[in-house]
Formats: structure tokens, C-alpha cells, sequence
């Protein structure tokens, strides 16, 4: 049986500034909006003025969570943001963040982006020592753990101490007292860079959020790194603390959950997403009339597509058929399937003139549920499309993400016991293609074995209940039994 995970899945966006002598709690607010495709559940502040925490933390949007009054009202040079992703159904303003909270070793505040495999184990070991808990949240677990190492270690090894502890993925920034560090897990899954301001550093899931704020992508945090910001705003320093043999980057960041605009592991998502959208062609190109994006994720893969057609003479050209009401949410988290396909024909819309009499490739970056793709061709054959041939700028996702990202259950997975022609005839395509796992990590210059592909091979670079993984990993051992680890 596969293990419920503790918790909810969080996926979100992380931030942390520590700025010379200016207030932090605008520069975050900015970040936080670059970041807010990340999560639009709930957002949160949190910054220190070097006597005391001020936070802010609301349900929804950036724009609407924080009035100028809350802004002037968290005062510092320091602090931490988190947007959060929104779960299906229930909305749990306990497990909104930034988490902050004051213990005997100081007040600590966390971002968390990413998920946890034994967030349970530890929190029972915890409560049993008397930790209370007041959500069912991951960040939570951590920022009791960490608390608690900080009463006997400073804070490098406290950090180092819960790193020993923690199994899965996570990308944090902490605030303790006035301090801000990021920390990246030791196989570097969820994204997490370093950029300087012209008067701070700052730390962000995504290279987009220093854009914002005019600052320089100085580079990732490496898996298992902690980099602690100066208090000053002055630089930074780096502590390796954790080595791992092999990353485990998630390769579906670049696929869909990232900003084009950011640069993730050396990589810029827009250039990635050309050459997925180019090895597409390579691998299963069709001749049709013109080829289009499912917007927005799918018009850099179409783009790279009809480029690479074009390079081998192919007359198919590239056009915008879809129109996207961008008013209207991610349908991937309406509760309901029948919520589901309303929602995907209120987003999207054929531009008959362009598709009538046509043969046509649609391009998207990734088939789920199908919901989504099974609509598109309906549509695109209501208004004459003479052919639909349906390509895919991922391969094909068979299994649960517990790394982060909300994927849906096996069982609701198009593709999790079906093959490619079963879900050819589902959709109702002329012909239907994925892109291989060889191909992704071509894009990405990365070897297959560094990256996180559970998704779509069933095979995880972590240690999970009634899941088979790729390496040679085993859970921490947590509890009086496990060892100090220094
Ligand atoms: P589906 O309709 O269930 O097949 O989902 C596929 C569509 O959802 C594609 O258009 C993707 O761009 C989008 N998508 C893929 N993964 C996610 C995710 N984790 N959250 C929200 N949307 C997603």
C-alpha cells in the first residue's frame, strides 16, 4: 500500500532578504508577486527589526493579502515570504507561511518549499518529548526540530543536526532572531538561488524574483548547502554540510512549474523548454499545417517545435489558435472533474479563422488527468479542424509526485495503466506522442541519474513507503535510538 504522506503536499515559493538599511518588508512583497505562480493559496512576511519578529500572513493572491498598512507595519532590514500552492478542496489557514514562532533559543521563522517522506516519524518523536504542534504541516516539524538543536548546538550545526534528520525534498529560508539562511536539500529537488541587491542578498525559489528587484543572479545554493546572510546586507557565507554522490533536480520545474524567465541550475526554463519543444520534433514530428501552444506553458515547447521543423524544410507554421482567458485559475485543482472541464473551455478558446480546414499539431507541456487535452481536440474539431495530431513536451506521468508538486492520485492519471494508444483513443487525437526521459535530460544537460524523475518512470531518488526508488537511499533513523551526528 502506498503511505499517505503527513500533511498536506506543500509547493510553493520561498523567499529571504537581508538588506543594508532599508526595510526589507516591500523587497519581499515584490519578490513574492515574481513568485506567485508558485502559490496562490495564501502569502506571508515575516521580518525581524533586530528586537522582535512582525509577520503577516493571509489567504490569496499577493496583491490582495497585504494593504500598505501591513507593509509599514513589518518593520526590519531582515525577513522571509512564502506563497503558497493551493491544495484541492479544503483551505487551511494553519498551514499558511511563513511559519514563525518563539522558542527558548529564539524566534525562528521558515519558508518551506518542497515535501517531507518522514515528516510523521519526527513529529511523533517530538510530541513524545512534548513539542506541541499546532498544524499538520511539514515546516512545522522542522522549525520544532530545529529549535530544539539549537538549545545544544549553534546554529550551523543545529542546521546540520536537522538536515540529518529530515528526509525529502526542501528548499527553506529561516529566519533565527535577525539572521536569514537558505538551505537546499542534499539531492537539490526543489529550486533555490542566491542574488545580491545593491544594498543585500537575497535568497528565491526562482531567479525572476532578484529580477524584479533589479538585483544579479549570483548562482544556485547547491544541494546540501546552507548560506547564511550576512545581518548587514554585506555578502554571505557558504557552509557545505551535507555531500551527495548524486542530485535529484526535478526536472518537471522546467517543464511546467517554474517561470520561463528564471534561470534554475544553469539552465534559463525558457531555452529548456525550445529544446524540449525541438527534440519533440525530432523524435515524433508531423507534417500539418500549423503548429500551437496550449498557452501559456506549451508556447515556448511549439515554438522550438515549428523551428526545428522549419530547419528541415518542413512548411509547418506556427500560430497562436488557442486564446487563454487569464482570469480564469488553474483547473488542474478544481475539486471536481465536471468543475474541471467547465473550467478548461471557459480558459480556452479555438480562433476558428486560424484553425478551420487545417491539419494541426497542439502542443502542450504535459497530460495529467487528460481532462484538459481530451477538451482541446473536441474543440478544435468543433471548429474544423481537419486533423489533430497531439504532441507532448514531457513524457508520459505515470505515478505520484511526493516531492512537491500536486500530480494528482495514481488512479485519476491518464496514463498510469494505459498505454500511448489507449490514451490517443481517450483524447480522440489522430496521433499522440510524448517526448522521451532521454530526451528531457538531453535538454537539461543533466545525466538521467541526477535528476528526479519519479513521475514519470515510478522510480524515486527517495526513500517512500511502498515505492520503489533509483538508489541506494534509506530513511534517517530518528527517535532516542539515532545517533548524534556532529
Ligand atoms: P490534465 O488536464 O489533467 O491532463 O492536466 C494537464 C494540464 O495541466 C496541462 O495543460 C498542464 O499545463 C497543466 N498542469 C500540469 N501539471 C500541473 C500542476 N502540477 N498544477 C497545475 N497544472 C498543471
Amino acid at each position: 500500500m502506498t503511505r499517505e504522506l503527513s500533511g498536506p503536499r506543500e509547493k510553493c515559493g520561498v523567499v529571504g532578504v537581508s538588506l543594508d538599511d532599508r526595510a526589507a518588508a516591500r523587497p519581499l512583497y515584490y519578490a513574492l508577486y515574481a513568485l506567485q505562480h508558485r502559490g496562490q493559496e495564501s502569502a506571508g512576511i515575516v521580518t525581524h527589526d533586530g528586537f522582535q519578529q512582525h509577520d503577516h500572513v493571509e489567504m490569496g493572491l499577493v496583491g490582495d493579502a497585504f494593504t500598505e498598512a501591513d507593509l509599514d507595519g513589518l518593520a526590519g532590514g531582515v525577513g522571509i515570504g512564502h506563497v503558497r500552492y493551493p491544495t484541492a478542496g479544503s483551505v487551511d489557514t494553519s498551514c499558511a507561511q511563513p511559519f514563525s514562532v518563539s522558542f527558548k533559543s529564539g524566534s525562528l521563522g521558515l519558508s518551506h518549499n518542497g515535501n517531507l517522506v518522514n515528516a510523521g516519524e519526527i513529529r511523533d518523536e517530538l510530541a513524545g518529548h512534548g513539542h506541541a504542534f499546532t498544524s499538520d504541516g511539514d515546516t512545522e516539524v522542522i522549525a520544532h526540530d530545529l529549535a530544539r538543536n539549537l538549545l545544544e548546538a549553534d546554529l550551523v550545526r543545529a542546521v546540520k543536526r536537522t538536515m540529518g534528520r529530515i528526509h525529502g525534498s526542501y528548499s527553506l529560508t529561516i529566519m533565527h532572531d535577525d539572521t536569514v539562511l537558505g538551505v537546499r536539500d542534499p539531492e537539490g529537488n526543489r529550486p533555490l538561488c542566491i542574488g545580491e541587491l545593491e544594498d543585500g542578498y537575497i535568497l528565491a525559489s526562482e531567479s525572476a524574483a532578484i529580477d524584479v528587484l533589479d538585483g544579479e543572479l549570483v548562482r544556485d545554493v547547491r544541494p546540501g548547502e546552507l548560506v547564511v546572510l550576512d545581518d548587514d546586507g554585506q555578502g554571505f557565507e557558504s557552509y557545505q554540510l551535507v555531500e551527495s554522490e548524486r542530485s535529484a533536480h526535478c526536472f518537471f520545474e522546467h517543464v511546467y512549474f517554474a517561470r520561463p524567465d528564471s534561470r534554475i541550475d544553469g539552465n534559463l526554463v525558457y531555452d529548456v523548454r525550445r529544446e524540449l519543444g525541438r527534440q519533440l520534433w525530432e523524435e515524433s514530428g508531423v507534417d500539418s499545417d500549423v503548429v500551437m501552444p496550449v498557452p501559456d506553458s506549451g508556447r515556448a515547447f511549439a515554438s522550438g517545435y515549428a523551428e526545428a521543423a522549419q530547419d528541415e524544410g518542413a512548411s509547418v507554421e506556427f500560430a497562436e489558435g488557442l486564446m487563454k482567458n487569464r482570469y480564469v485559475g488553474r483547473t488542474f485543482i478544481m475539486p471536481t472533474q465536471d468543475a474541471r472541464e467547465r473550467a478548461v473551455r471557459l480558459k480556452l478558446n479555438p480562433i476558428r479563422d486560424v484553425v478551420e480546414g487545417k491539419t494541426v499539431t497542439v502542443i502542450d507541456d504535459s497530460i495529467v488527468r487528460g481532462t484538459t487535452s481530451r477538451q482541446l481536440v473536441e474543440l478544435l474539431r468543433d471548429v474544423g479542424a481537419e486533423a489533430v495530431h497531439f504532441r507532448v513536451g514531457a513524457p508520459a506521468i505515470v505515478a505520484p509526485c511526493y516531492m512537491g508538486i500536486d500530480m494528482a492520485t495514481r488512479e485519476e492519471l491518464i496514463a498510469a495503466d494505459a498505454t500511448t494508444e489507449e490514451i490517443r483513443a481517450e483524447i480522440g487525437a489522430d496521433s499522440l506522442s510524448y517526448l522521451s526521459v532521454g530526451a528531457v535530460a538531453t535538454a537539461l544537460e543533466e545525466a538521467e541519474a541526477d535528476l528526479c524523475l519519479g513521475c514519470v518512470t515510478g522510480e524515486y531518488p527517495y526513500d517512500i513507503d511502498g515505492e520503489t526508488t533509483d538508489r541506494d537511499v534509506e530513511r534517517p533513523v530518528v527517535g532516542d535510538a539515532a545517533p548524534a551526528d556532529d
